[in-house]
């Protein structure tokens, strides 16, 4: 059986060759949309998780440095227990 299509308009070569820009460009505004989403919700996951501190290193000059696991930072507390705030907190009014 043989099927029967319209052919299909051909584009002229200035017609393609004109289109490839915008599609590039909506390829790229939604690549970075969706990178955008990405990292705004990793961040979202991070600020509603609680820090877990882990000693990273014994005191020296009765400072104890501690690991956040949770943002990936360190900090240090001159007592035995961990920082009350993590170094999250000084970053998240920019942007
Ligand atoms: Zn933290």
């Amino acid at each position: 059986m043989k099927f029967l299509k319209p052919p299909a308009p051909a584009a002229t070569p200035d017609e393609t060759w004109t289109s490839v820009p915008i599609l590039l460009g909506i390829a790229i505004a939604v690549l970075v949309v969706a990178l955008i989403y990405m990292w705004r919700r990793r961040r979202a996951r991070i600020a509603a998780q609680r820090c877990q501190w882990r000693r990273a290193g014994g005191p020296s000059a009765n400072l104890h440095k501690w690991y956040c696991q949770t943002c990936r930072q360190e900090a240090f507390s001159s007592g035995d227990k961990p920082p009350k705030e993590c170094k999250r907190y000084l970053h998240s009014t920019a942007l």
